[in-house]
């Protein structure tokens, strides 16, 4: 249940027009691009001035989404993104829990300014910077909380295809596709009802999933043979190289979901994907785990990242080597 003084202050907020922008975090992924984007046509419907200011670029397989051509990317057109956000009155972020997740570009301007901040997010541990806070963690995805939020503010009827496809896509890409523990009866209900609303799921599913190039595959495949499996600590993890990503003409958005497959293995509870990343000079991180392993307090503790308890992310200023052997010298003695 969400804060009723919250919900009636913000529903007066927005009865009047306002310059609104609304920002998903940095590398943003389905759920960050379908929230922003599904808030966006809603904030549209009522007459809002209203932009997505997204960090960086987002992936080609949510180019399709509709709406995504109006978006404008911080590190792209840092000028026009600058006075988008200095002119807002209100700057929702959604799909993030601390403003330092839209990067070290963007992160001092947002703290220069003073609009209203709003947030709508589902990590654990949300920072104190926004004027409202809904965060819960018990929601699969940001998604099924904004259409929760929606319907609390009464606006649920002001979405429309275009908002339903968006938030249906940060739906199934934060559940596995309605497969991972917080697919609840509540959001089979949500899915119903954006079901209603007359979206062609199977269109959406395609458009997310079967879209590889034949290097994406391959790509997949080099992880795949890259990976090690620790059966003693029930662990794997799976990397790739630099130039193994050159090698398979590696884009934005194709290791998404490579993760996953370190958990599918019989008998493993914890896993983790390493990517090298030499122009950021960071090795990006990402685990995953099942049941009761932690893998938000993991990636906090040792890796500068966070999440969920079932899926987070981290980052590592090491070579990918010495990244490597810090994991495995971790969970030798302190697996979650
Ligand atoms: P992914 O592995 O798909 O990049 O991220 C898994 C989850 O962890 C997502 O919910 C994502 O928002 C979060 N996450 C990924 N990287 C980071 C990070 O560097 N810091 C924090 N706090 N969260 C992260
Ligand atoms: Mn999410």
């Amino acid at each position: 249940m969400m804060n009723q003084s919250d919900i009636k202050e913000v529903k007066a907020l927005i009865s009047s027009t306002k310059k609104i922008s609304i920002i998903p975090h940095r590398n943003p992924d389905g759920d960050a691009m379908g929230s922003t984007l599904g808030l966006y046509h809603v904030l549209k419907q009522l007459g809002h001035d209203v932009q997505v200011v997204s960090p960086n670029a987002f992936p080609d397989f949510l180019a399709w989404m509709p709406g995504s051509d109006q978006v404008i990317v911080f590190e792209e057109n840092k000028k026009k993104a600058t006075e988008c956000l200095q002119q807002s009155d209100i700057i929702f972020t959604l799909d993030f829990n601390v403003l330092s997740r839209t990067g070290d570009a963007m992160t001092p301007v947002l703290e220069s300014l003073t609009p209203i901040y709003i947030m709508v997010d589902h990590h654990q541990m949300p920072a104190s910077y926004a004027s409202y806070t809904f965060s819960d963690t018990a929601y699969g995805s940001t998604c099924e909380l904004l259409y929760m939020l929606l319907q609390e503010l009464e606006l649920d009827s002001l979405i429309h295809e275009d908002a339903a496809r968006c938030i249906y896509t940060g739906i199934v890409t934060d559940s596995g596709s309605f497969r991972f523990p917080k697919t609840t009866a509540q959001t089979h209900r949500v899915v119903a009802a954006l079901l209603d609303k007359g979206i062609d799921n199977p269109e959406i599913h395609n458009a997310l999933f079967n879209n590889s190039s034949y290097h994406r595959l391959q790509l997949l495949g080099c992880a795949l043979q890259n990976m090690v499996v620790l059966p003693e600590h029930r662990a794997s993890y799976l990397y790739l190289t630099e130039s193994q990503l050159n090698q398979f003409h590696h884009k934005k958005g194709d290791t998404e979901g490579f993760v996953n497959y370190g958990l599918s293995i019989d008998g493993i509870d914890f896993t983790a994907f390493f990517t090298e990343n030499k122009e950021e000079g960071i090795i990006k991180i990402s685990f995953r785990s099942q049941g009761n392993v932690d893998v938000n307090e993991f990636a906090r503790t040792h890796f500068e990242g966070g999440g969920h308890i079932n899926a987070a992310g981290g980052k590592s200023l090491l070579s990918l080597a010495d990244t490597i052997k810090k994991f495995t010298q971790i969970i030798a003695q302190s697996k979650p």
